[in-house]
């Protein structure tokens, strides 16, 4: 065990536009006394966390990415992973007051725009002093030790034949249920592109672990996917809007290649059902009439998955990288992104580029925080 590693409890947190990410380490038991020495206040919390999966109204516990046995700083653990919506920061501070947070801990380490935002209110509530890191240094650095500690965690989507490019777009159920979810060992990662897809869009060159630099960005992210689908369908939430476009048809919305000319573009190789104009066909009054809250809702994760993915692809390219990682909480119970990412990637660069997923999707900056609580 290192000696000069800070108190307990150890958390990473990171209050990001939308969504804030809350990781706890619980360190393992290893004698009495040590058991011993843990506070009551302590001992309260570590029990609050880990044997609930929900706090308040808001707050989960995502326990299918829980990790354990990892180290950090020389101690053995269990890694766990929490969020609640940002805009609730209040009613967790209340919360934390009320277990005694504010007795405790006086550091806590965050990154995120929210480590600014509300520096005042973490002190003013309980007493607690933000330690800030660069919410990209910590992207890196928990992309980096995740994947160090879980062997299953980067995977990619394989298409139906995996030689061949596939070379019709997955608009269909039938084909996006071809695509099935492979390991893919990313042991020796560098160079890569890293696509964080969160309320908005950063893309980073990460050629080394200290040697990285952010690209590119767009304000097409997450959190236009979702305004948009509360805007044009009523829904409310992040997974409504998932379940509504999972039953929905985008080509009743969009305009195709083959609404334009009939068929493929054959000359430039765009074949027919491409989309060429997102919500093309909503001009017409007739057209607007039939259309679903569903297709509303699908077309909508396309539009703003494809605009990603054409990015991401240009991106690469430029910079000479096959291999492109996307995280980010959109992609969270989200495998048609997933999969629309994975067709694009590989469709628009002949096979040259592919698409990485990563397990612990929107939790890696809370993850780097952690791992820096030494600074
Ligand atoms: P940020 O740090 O900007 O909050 P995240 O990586 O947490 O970014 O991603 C936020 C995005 O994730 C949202 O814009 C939305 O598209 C998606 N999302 C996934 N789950 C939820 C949820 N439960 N509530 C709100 N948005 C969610």
């Amino acid at each position: 065990p290192d000696n000069d590693a800070p108190p307990m409890p150890w958390f990473g947190m990171d209050i990001g536009g939308t969504l804030t990410k809350l990781v706890y380490f619980e360190p393992r038991e290893t004698n009495r006394r040590e058991l011993d020495k843990e506070t009551e206040v302590l001992k309260n919390i570590r029990r609050y966390l880990t044997r609930n999966s929900a706090y308040g109204k808001t707050g989960r516990r995502d326990v299918h990415l829980q990790m354990d046995n990892v180290t950090i700083r020389g101690r053995r653990g269990t890694l766990h992973f929490i969020r609640f919506p940002t805009s609730e920061v209040g009613a967790f501070l209340q919360l934390a007051r009320s277990k005694g947070m504010a007795d405790l801990v006086n550091t806590i380490y965050a990154t995120g725009g929210g480590a600014y935002k509300f520096e005042e209110d973490f002190i003013k509530e309980v007493n607690m002093r933000l330690s800030k890191m660069d919410e990209l240094d910590a992207l890196i650095a928990g992309v980096l030790y995740v994947d160090g500690m879980n062997a299953q965690e980067c995977y990619y989507w394989a298409p139906p034949s995996e030689c061949a490019v596939h070379s019709h777009p997955p608009y269909s159920e039938a084909a996006l249920s071809q695509y099935v979810r492979k390991p893919f060992d990313f042991s020796s990662p560098y160079p890569f592109l890293l696509v964080n897809i969160g309320s908005g869009v950063s893309v980073l060159v990460v050629n080394a672990p200290d040697d990285y630099y952010r690209v590119s960005g767009t304000s097409l992210g997450g959190g236009t996917f979702l305004g948009l689908c509360c805007l044009l369908t009523g829904c409310s939430s992040f997974e409504e809007a998932i379940a509504l476009a999972a039953s929905g048809d985008n080509t009743t919305v969009d305009k195709l290649v083959r609404d334009i000319y009939g068929g493929d573009y054959a000359r430039f190789g765009l074949p027919g059902d491409l989309v060429a104009s997102s919500f093309g066909q909503m001009c017409s009054a007739e057209r607007r009439a039939k259309v679903s809250r569903a297709d509303l809702a699908r077309a909508t994760v396309v539009t703003i998955t494809n605009n990603i993915g054409s990015i991401a692809r240009l991106c690469a390219s430029n910079e000479n990288i096959e291999r492109v990682v996307f995280c980010g909480n959109f992609l969270r119970v989200n495998p048609l992104s997933m999969k629309l990412l994975s067709y694009a990637m590989s469709y628009w660069s002949r096979g040259a580029l592919k698409a990485l997923f990563l397990e612990h999707e929107g939790y890696f900056g809370a993850v780097g925080c952690l791992l820096h609580l030494d600074s």
